[in-house]
């Protein structure tokens, strides 16, 4: 193609964006796809083509093919999960990103690429009111933009094995090396490696157990209660490492939430880093805030928030602007007190790999601060986002959330066949239908509670114009089935929170029709 055919298609291409963008606006589209599996792969050659293929064919077949299997998480009616904001700054920097392709792992490989991700890195420190100690510019601590909030725990997972494995040896004698450095011998990782455990809370996202997973180690999920509000505490963690401490393990590494998935809740913070200080000191402590960690830079709710105890006792910090933060997929923030955590676990380098600047120690290499080599070059969606929007655009956006959330909050507690489990979190909202507080008067035990909202979930997740997600909250009392409406989309208004509670509570009605009957 020439440069003039390959500009047309740019140009549709940004027109079918804004007609996609407008249709999600003005409802035509339903915000889930109405296609059954294998429905792509049945309609696709089985093999790649021979010869090259017309691009506005190419382009037509992804209206025609892709976008009916799409699930619109940029859709006003979107509140499965949590949202997935994206914004044309975003989608912008995605296409300049592309255009400078290159996978920044060392300074040299796109000096621009690793020096806007550490400029960014720190905007978001400061904008989130994180410690200095966190921040680049300290020298010692810093922030990386990881892919997900699954990666960045799982760096730390790997970041805080190394550390303990350090703290082991050189409580066996280890001297550091001509460098200063301790090198942990063979020996000690063979003895401790597989005694090491790392602990969250059955409320723990998956991050966790995953982490475990890949590090060949245990993971204790820590009962929770409803009492607590489902957050893990000090004193229950405390009996279940305790225990594990007198088998003869180690505890290395606790997974704390701020905001956790299913309703919110937020760790103690406080008890479980008091509690590290004073009994567990090889313990490396990862608060993974994915979702609610952007609303810090909100400073009324930086308290509710535990932020000063993140300050004071977190290792490391995530969290997501690629959820409720404005920034396109993926863009996931990690912050660490001591960079020496990462390199010293993740710095392998064959001489292929040096560079004269990396060996003067003088810029940072981000391929020392990750598992992978290869990288995205992130930091340009943030940067745009974080100009175009302001920190005060920013913050409009995030009160909108909460706005939203909390007048939803007023009508499910008017509404008599409803009612709100957890205290509302943020933009989070999780509820059951319960009959037993109304006129209804169902007499219904917890298993037939949990059935019945099973059954409303079953009868919301058959419609394509309103898409929530179902979740079991496991607690040390009982297991509960709820609903979780989360709110925070860039481009839901309250009317289309107010719409999607008119469909709950038409579906609701229906289901006790049918177990009153
Ligand atoms: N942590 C929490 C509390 C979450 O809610 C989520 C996702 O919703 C994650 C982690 C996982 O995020 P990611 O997909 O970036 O790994």
């Amino acid at each position: 193609a020439s440069l003039n055919d390959d500009v047309d298609i740019g140009y549709a291409a940004v027109d079918s964006i804004c007609d996609y963008y407008t249709n999600l606006q003005n409802g035509t589209i339903p915000v889930k796809a109405k296609v059954q599996p294998g429905y792509l792969i049945d309609q696709l050659p089985t093999s790649a083509p021979e010869n090259g293929q017309d691009f506005n064919e190419i382009q037509k077949d992804f209206n025609k093919l892709i976008l009916p299997g799409i699930t619109h998480w940029q859709s006003p009616s979107f509140f499965a999960y949590f949202p997935s904001n994206s914004t044309f700054e975003c989608m912008i920097a995605d296409i300049l990103s592309s255009s400078v392709a290159n996978p920044g792992f060392n300074w040299i490989c796109s000096p621009a690429c690793t020096e806007l991700e550490q400029v960014v890195v720190e905007w978001t420190a400061k904008l989130l009111g994180l410690d200095k100690m966190f921040w680049g510019s300290s020298g010692i601590g810093g922030g990386v933009i990881m892919g997900s909030a699954s990666d960045s725990a799982f760096t730390a997972g790997i970041a805080a094995r190394e550390k303990a494995l350090r703290y082991l040896s050189v409580e066996n004698g280890v001297k550091p090396s001509d460098y200063g450095e301790i090198e942990i011998p063979e020996s000690i990782r063979n003895e401790y490696s597989q005694k090491l455990v790392i602990y969250g809370s059955t409320q723990t996202h998956s991050l966790a157990a995953k982490t475990a997973v890949m590090l060949g180690l245990p993971f204790r999920a820590v009962p929770v209660s409803i009492e607590d509000n489902y957050s893990l505490t000090g004193q229950n963690l405390k009996e279940i490492i305790d225990k594990d401490i007198s088998n003869g393990l180690i505890p290395f590494l606790i997974y704390a939430t701020v905001g956790t998935t299913s309703t919110g809740a937020i760790d103690k913070i406080e008890e479980i880093g008091n509690l590290i200080k004073k009994k567990y000191p090889k313990t490396f402590l990862h608060v993974d805030a994915a979702w609610a960690g952007v609303a810090y830079a909100l400073p009324n709710y930086r308290k509710n928030l535990k932020l000063n105890e993140v300050n004071e006792f977190a290792n490391s910090f995530c969290t997501n602007f690629h959820k409720w933060g404005l920034t396109t997929f993926d863009c996931s923030i990690f912050c660490i007190k001591d960079r020496k955590d990462l390199t010293k676990a993740l710095d392998v380098t064959p001489s292929y790999l040096r560079s004269k600047e990396s060996d003067q120690g003088i810029v940072i290499d981000y391929r020392n601060w990750q598992p992978a080599l290869g990288r995205r070059f992130r930091s340009i969606k943030l940067w745009f986002v974080l100009r175009s929007f302001g920190i005060k655009g920013f913050q409009e956006h995030l009160l909108r959330g909460i706005d939203h959330c909390q007048q939803l909050e007023k009508i499910i507690k008017e509404s008599s066949n409803f009612e709100i489990v957890t205290p509302p979190s943020l933009t989070l909202i999780v509820f059951r239908l319960n009959p037993i507080s109304s006129k209804e008067d169902i007499q219904l035990d917890d298993d037939e509670l949990n059935l019945m909202n099973q059954d409303l979930f079953k009868a919301l997740d058959l419609r394509c114009d309103i898409f929530l997600t179902q979740t079991m909250l496991h607690s040390k009392e009982r297991n509960m089935y709820v609903i979780r409406i989360a709110m925070g989309g860039v481009h839901t208004k309250f009317s289309d929170v107010e719409e999607a509670w008119r469909i709950v509570e038409e579906e609701g009605q229906k289901i006790l029709v049918k177990w009153k009957a």
